[in-house]
């Protein structure tokens, strides 16, 4: 019996981890009639959400230890994707036989349309929110949805979509820990490269959690993959379902790639159709092509025509806090580039402007990764570097060992302001300023978006 006929107030559920998921997940279930219980291992105080909607409906809230009795008489345990499966309470879970699933499966187990799925290191939110406004050209779907790891949970989505539309789902290697059954229609794999390797244990655990996005698909489902990425490359030998690669290097001959032309194609069936040429996208970078590759590929596989995708690519800005364009001041264009949490995501940024124009704002909450590539891009494109945070010290001593001029380095300490106003002083006509810190912001924020709206308030209030 699908999850969504059955009678739930025979259900006992419990929900571990209050985040936004798990916080909807026991909405749902509550008035759905369960009896359910959110436990979350921090305390009350230090839990940032209003628990009054829950508490009138009838949740049992539970804040503090986590013991084993919390499992006493559960039928079905949801786990939040914070929560690592191995911890000792979901392990008893296992131990005791009592289903333990993910919001996204719950999610899939009510969903009345089909999910296109995306999953992947990096590109995850951008990817997803094109194909989402890529879904809406399709007059075949009465609605679209945008959820996961998004901010918006999965299961209000699907719920609120119903029957006729199609919801699109950015999923984190974390949700894909406690999925059995999922299976969305069309799916994608956008890269892999090492990041979560600490939670998962290693870069092989971590593959093969991504690959349970595509585990349950058959020979009717589609699984887009990035040819160019060595990893998921080889994951077609192990797909069930339909591969379609996307490529930005090799002309394929099935799949989404950029021609001799410089165009964006998708080649299937025999035809080749043309897009648009690449550089018609506002999105910069090498690695937005790709995104914009992939996107392309599912929203053709799920029937959006290839002029609907042009039309909306061309018009596609970008995601807020991604090389996003804030203001031109005295003819420097600046770019706020927050959600560069890593070396990787600063060094795509770097990748997406010419030599030596940059003055870049970078450290902060320091991730104590090998800085050796960065400092080397970081000498080729910038003019200018102007250091913030914690993360101070340990980059500017790598970027003068990846011989930076000294006479380059500024130092902000912990104020955006004053980074701002150096980065202005020293910005010549046809450069630009971009905010790409290759660290975490909790030294001076409360998260990413924090530290780029600081930045973009700071931009758009200069005189
Ligand atoms: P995610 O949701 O997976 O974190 P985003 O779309 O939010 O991805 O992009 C985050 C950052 O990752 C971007 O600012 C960019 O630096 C980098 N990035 C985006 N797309 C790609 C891609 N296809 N390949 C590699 N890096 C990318």
């Amino acid at each position: 019996m699908a999850i969504s006929d059955k009678d739930w107030t025979n259900e006992r559920v419990l929900v571990v981890g209050a985040g936004i998921s798990g916080i909807a997940a026991a909405r749902v279930l509550k008035k759905l009639g369960a009896d359910v219980t959110l436990s979350d291992a921090k305390k009350e105080t230090d839990v940032h959400f209003d628990t009054t909607e829950l508490r009138a409906l009838g949740v049992n809230l539970i804040f503090g230890e986590q013991k084993e009795e919390l499992l006493d008489g559960v039928t079905l345990v949801i786990v939040s994707p914070a929560v690592p499966v191995r911890v000792p309470l979901i392990q008893a879970a296992y131990a005791r036989k009592i289903p333990v699933l993910s919001e996204i499966e719950l999610a899939y187990d009510f969903a009345k349309s089909p999910i296109l799925a995306i999953t992947g290191t990096n590109g995850k939110t951008t990817t997803t929110t094109l194909l989402g406004e890529l879904m809406k050209k399709a007059p075949q779907y009465k609605a679209v949805g945008v959820g996961g790891n998004i901010g918006v949970p999965l299961i209000d989505e699907v719920l609120r979509v119903g029957e006729g539309g199609v919801t699109v789902a950015e999923i984190s290697s974390y949700q894909l820990e406690a999925t059995n059954d999922f299976r969305p229609h069309i799916a994608a794999i956008l890269n892999v490269t090492p990041d979560h390797v600490v939670r998962h244990g290693s870069l092989e655990v971590y593959r093969q959690t991504k690959e349970k996005i595509f585990a349950q698909q058959t020979q009717d489902d589609f699984i887009v993959l990035n040819y160019d990425n060595e990893p998921t490359r080889k994951m077609a030998d192990r797909a069930p379902s339909h591969v379609f690669f996307f490529s930005r290097a090799k002309k394929l001959d099935e799949g989404a790639f950029v021609d001799d032309d410089k165009n964006l194609v998708i080649r299937y069936g025999g035809e080749t159709h043309v897009i648009m040429p690449q550089s018609d996208l506002i999105i910069k970078g090498g690695h937005n092509v790709e995104n914009a590759l992939a996107a392309s590929a599912m929203a053709y596989l799920a029937g959006v025509g290839i002029e609907a995708i042009a039309e909306m690519l061309r018009s596609f800005k970008g995601v807020e806090h991604r090389i996003e364009p804030v203001r031109m001041v005295d003819g420097v264009m600046y770019y706020n580039d927050s959600k560069a949490t890593n070396t990787d995501s600063a060094i795509k940024a770097l990748e997406s402007f010419p030599d030596n124009k940059i003055v870049l704002i970078a450290g902060g909450d320091d991730k104590m990764t090998d800085l050796t590539s960065f400092m080397r891009l970081v000498k080729k494109r910038c003019a200018k570097l102007i250091l913030i945070g914690d993360a101070s010290a340990r980059f500017k001593e790598a970027a003068l060992k990846n011989e930076f001029p000294a006479q380059n380095i500024r130092e902000a300490g912990y104020s955006m302001e004053k980074a701002v106003s150096i980065a202005r002083s020293l910005a010549k006509e046809h450069q630009i300023v971009l905010l790409s810190p290759a660290c975490a912001s909790f030294d001076m924020f409360s998260c990413f978006e924090e530290r780029g709206k600081v930045f973009k308030d700071i931009v758009n209030g200069m005189k």
